[in-house]
């Protein structure tokens, strides 16, 4: 894997001495100037700047073991003490977050004219917070709690004065935080960690968020498909595209005839549809077209 990592970091390398990558900032600004109403797609590489970092690496593939599986959350009890014990003590630092370069810059685009709607696949709320109006939270939102028995809806900020409640021992300073705002622990018991139930019914509590192997919500899948038949272009921004909820607002676009651009760094699903590829970080990228 490391190896791969260093191919890609060659070629970035070769793109700045050749000039490359400014000539691919300078078409990406021309065709934003031609544009105006793009919506964006973006994954966990606008929130890597941010302290929050990426699943994949430069190919695609897992940098660590693989997020939590949908039906092992619901059928598994340690899966779910194992979840919100490393929760528990990845939330002060995923709420630490601020916007990165790339977040402010496509709230500028929003501003300029260019860009209409973003359709994120993180869970971050950072578009939000940097003030971007019209976003579509792909795979939910991280900040906000939900009973699966009941549906009630209550702040994560409010689990975790429960979480910290029921399980005093427990101290919130992980060494790293995961896309999904978990903490890495090592050699932790997770059985006797407590997880709180729903106030309302006692049912179990999740994550607001699409978990692998869960549907994303059916309106949520249609906002994002009418985001996408409204543009007049699509503009890719650090995802690999690897899940099919983003690939297929991608294919959807192409199948429309609407041109689809990308700023990324290393391989994507989608390649094939791109009209062209900005190799790069994306703050980097979107702060040289603003
Ligand atoms: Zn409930």
């Amino acid at each position: 894997m490391s190896g791969e990592s260093g191919r890609y970091s060659c070629m970035m390398d070769a793109h700045f001495e050749t000039g490359t990558a400014a000539a691919d900032v300078e078409r990406l600004a021309q065709w934003l100037a031609a544009r105006t109403r793009v919506t964006v797609i973006t994954g966990a590489g606008v929130s890597t700047e941010s302290g929050i970092p990426d699943y994949r690496d430069g190919d695609g593939n897992w940098k660590r073991s693989q997020p939590v599986q949908y039906r092992d959350f619901v059928e598994n009890d340690a899966v779910r003490r194992r979840y919100w014990a490393r929760s528990f003590a990845g939330w002060p630092m995923f709420t630490a977050a601020r916007p990165s370069t790339a977040h402010i810059a496509l709230v500028q685009l929003e501003k300029l004219g260019r860009v209409a709607r973003i359709v994120t696949q993180n869970v971050d709320r950072l578009h939000q917070r940097a003030g971007s109006r019209e976003v579509v939270d792909l795979h939910g939102r991280l900040d906000v709690v939900r009973c699966l028995a009941c549906s009630n809806r209550t702040w994560r900020d409010a689990l975790q004065m429960r979480l910290r409640d029921a399980n005093p021992q427990w101290s919130t300073s992980p060494a790293r935080i995961a896309p999904d705002g978990d903490a890495e622990l090592e050699d932790a018991d997770f059985s006797v960690f407590v997880v709180p139930a729903c106030e309302v019914c006692g049912g179990m509590l999740k994550p607001d968020v699409v978990f692998y192997g869960e549907s994303v919500p059916r309106e949520t899948t249609a906002a994002a498909l009418a985001a996408i038949e409204s543009a007049d272009g699509v503009l890719v921004v650090g995802s690999s595209l690897m899940v099919w909820s983003s690939f297929r607002l991608v294919r959807a676009a192409a199948a429309r005839g609407v041109e689809v651009v990308a700023v990324n760094r290393g391989r994507t699903r989608g390649d094939d549809l791109f009209a062209f590829k900005c190799e790069g970080e994306c703050g980097t990228v979107l702060g040289a077209v603003t």
